[in-house]
């Protein structure tokens, strides 16, 4: 039976941490208990509550805990899951820099990445979270599609152009174009921003 109050809420008391699967039981001291999830009460309900019809509420999201062999039942926080962390490797500080300057930085040399890598290793203990999208396998990209001969655009504002990342103040605006490396053979399509082929 569940019915709604009229009174106004109550503060809501924080919830103990979630215990463990094996938690011992405050009244029974057995070693074991049910878990439920149960949704948020934004006011004071009646209901069910170790035997007696009780008001409960106002109470956050939580789990329900219930003995598993004389049913107490308590709430518990919930204990949503973190990020799994793995110790970074050179190679891992290496590909965290150079997917992290965001066009900011141009022409990087893999052997200025590693020597930067190396030296914040050496200054600071870095954990990968391993849920980031930068660690997720590169989603397939579609192929560069050459001009197609004797096409017309109709479009004046549409013209294949270099697009810099964020530019960095105090430079002269055609400096990224100018410095930029000269294409490859197999890059015959328009081109991309820095990063933008990885
Ligand atoms: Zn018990």
């Amino acid at each position: 039976m569940t019915q709604a109050l009229t009174a106004e809420p109550a503060t809501v008391t924080p919830l103990p941490p979630y215990s463990s699967p094996d938690v011992k039981c405050a009244k029974c001291s057995n070693q074991g208990a049910f878990t439920k999830y149960r949704d948020a009460l934004g006011r004071p309900f009646l209901e069910e509550h170790n035997g007696t019809t009780v008001y409960r509420g106002p109470l956050p999201e939580r789990l329900e805990r219930a003995c598993e062999r004389c049913d107490y039942t308590w709430d518990e926080a919930l204990q949503p899951a973190v990020p799994e962390l793995r110790p970074a490797t050179i190679a891992d500080v290496v590909h965290a820099l150079e997917q992290s300057h965001s066009g900011w930085a141009l022409n990087i040399s893999p052997g200025l990445t590693e020597h930067m890598a190396d030296a914040l290793l050496a200054m600071l203990q870095i954990d990968v979270r391993t849920d980031h999208p930068v660690w997720q396998p590169a989603p397939a990209q579609p192929p560069l599609l050459a001009p197609v001969p004797g096409a017309r655009n109709t479009d004046p504002e549409a013209v294949a152009v270099f697009v810099p990342g964020p530019q960095q103040p105090g430079l002269p605006t055609n400096w990224v174009a100018d410095n930029r490396p000269a294409p490859t053979t197999s890059q015959t399509g328009p081109l991309l921003p820095p990063g933008g082929e990885a």
